[in-house]
C-alpha cells in the first residue's frame, strides 16, 4: 500500500507515520514529487491494528497496490521519475541516446566509436566488458581491463559509461569505471544480482528477460527499489516469439504500457531486438513515437571480427541517418526541427 501525505503536513507528522510503520516492523519508502509526499510501505501489513494509520494526523489517504509491485507502481511516484547521472537527466524532456560497441575489443575500437558519436548526439558510451555468451566457448569479453577502456575513452569525449555487470562480485570495481549498471536480458531475474546492485546506488538500467512479462520485469525493478536504488530505466530489447525474421520481437507496446504501470524512465534497445542493422532505424523511430525516454544503439566503426552478432550492429554512420531521417519521417516535434539524436523527442 501507499501512504499519501496530506499537503503541507509538518516533519513530525511525517515522522508519526513512519514511527509507526518502523514500530511494526514495515519499511517505509518515501517519494517527494511535486505537488504531494507518498509513502510506500513494504512488509507484512496485517501486523498493524486495523486503523492505526488511518487515525494520524498527516494521513490524507491509504492506497491499497494489488500489484506484488509497490515501489516501481505508477501509483508511488504519479507524476513519474526523472533522474540524473552527472548533468545527463534522464526521463526528462530530452530523448537520451546511449551507443556503442557491442563487446569492447580494443581502445582503439572504443574510440573509432566514440570519436563519431558525439556529432550524432550520443551522450552515454556503451560496450559490453563481461559479455554473457550462450556458449561459453565465445569470447567472453575483456572484464576488468575492458572497463578501463570505456572509462578513457568516454573521458576524453565527456560522455558517461554505461556497460553490463553479470556478476555481485563485480560491482565494486566496476563503480570505479562505469555510471550506470546494465542488467541484461539473461540476468534479468537474478534476484541476488538485483538486490546487490540496488545496494549500491548506482544507477541501473534493466532490461526485460527474453521471456519476461511485463509484471514480471516490474518485480524485477522492484527488487532493485527494495534496497532504496531508485535510479532504475527499464530496457525493452525484444523478447522471444515464434517469429525469427528478427532475432527478437520488439515489443513496442511495452513502452506505452510501462508508462501506464511504472513511473520509471523506459529505454529501448532495436539493435538487440533486430538482429540486422537495417530494422534498427525504423524501429528507433518506432519507440521515439511510442514514447521512449531513450535509445541504446550497437554501433562498430566496422563489421567486429570478435562479436558473432555482427548483423545487428548499426554503422556509425547509419546514426547520422537516423538523426536525418528523423526530420523527415513527419512524426511532430515542438522543440526543435529535429527529433532524436540532437536530444529533443516527440511527445
Ligand atoms: C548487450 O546489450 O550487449 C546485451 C547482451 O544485451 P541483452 O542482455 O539485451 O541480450
Ligand atoms: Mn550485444
Amino acid at each position: 500500500m501507499i501512504i499519501v501525505v496530506k499537503p503541507g503536513a509538518s516533519d513530525t507528522q511525517v515522522h508519526e507515520i513512519i514511527d509507526v510503520l518502523e514500530k511494526n516492523e514495515l519499511k517505509a519508502h518515501v517519494s517527494e514529487g511535486a505537488e504531494r509526499l507518498i509513502i510506500g510501505v513494504i512488509g507484512d501489513k496485517s501486523r498493524l491494528a486495523p486503523g492505526s494509520l488511518e487515525v494520524l494526523s498527516g494521513v490524507e489517504k491509504i492506497v491499497p497496490i494489488m500489484e506484488s509491485y509497490k515501489l516501481a507502481s505508477r501509483q508511488f511516484r504519479p507524476e513519474g521519475t526523472s533522474f540524473n547521472v552527472k548533468d545527463l537527466t534522464i526521463g526528462g524532456k530530452e530523448l537520451v541516446m546511449m551507443a556503442g560497441p557491442c563487446a569492447v575489443e580494443s581502445e582503439e575500437q572504443v574510440e573509432a566509436v566514440a570519436s563519431k558519436m558525439v556529432a550524432c548526439g550520443v551522450k552515454v558510451l556503451r560496450g559490453g566488458a563481461y559479455k554473457p555468451r550462450t556458449s561459453p566457448y565465445a569470447f567472453q569479453g575483456l572484464e576488468k581491463e575492458g572497463l578501463k577502456i570505456l572509462r578513457r575513452v568516454a573521458d576524453r569525449y565527456g560522455l558517461l559509461v554505461i556497460s553490463e555487470i553479470t556478476s555481485e562480485n563485480d560491482i565494486e570495481y566496476a563503480s570505479n569505471y562505469l555510471d550506470i549498471i546494465q542488467i541484461g536480458a539473461r540476468n534479468a531475474q537474478n534476484f541476488r544480482l538485483l538486490s546487490a546492485v540496488g545496494k549500491s546506488g548506482i544507477p541501473v538500467m534493466l532490461k526485460r528477460g527474453i521471456a519476461e512479462t511485463i509484471d514480471e520485469w516490474l518485480g524485477s525493478a522492484e527488487y532493485i527499489m527494495s534496497e532504496g536504488n531508485y535510479h532504475i530505466m527499464m530496457c525493452e530489447r525484444g523478447i522471444r516469439t515464434f517469429e525469427t525474421a528478427t532475432r527478437s520481437t520488439l515489443d513496442i507496446s511495452a513502452v506505452p504500457v510501462l508508462k501506464g504501470k511504472t513511473h520509471l524512465p523506459v529505454i529501448v534497445d532495436p539493435s538487440h531486438a533486430a538482429g540486422k542493422a537495417q530494422y534498427v532505424q525504423p524501429l528507433a523511430l518506432a519507440a521515439i513515437a511510442a514514447g521512449a525516454d531513450g535509445l541504446i544503439i550497437v554501433s562498430e566503426p566496422v563489421q567486429s571480427h570478435l562479436c558473432r552478432q555482427s548483423l545487428q550492429h548499426t554503422a556509425v554512420v547509419r546514426l547520422k541517418i537516423a538523426r536525418d531521417d528523423c526530420c523527415l519521417s513527419g512524426i511532430h516535434c515542438h522543440i526543435c526541427s529535429c527529433i532524436s539524436f540532437n536530444g529533443c523527442r516527440a511527445r
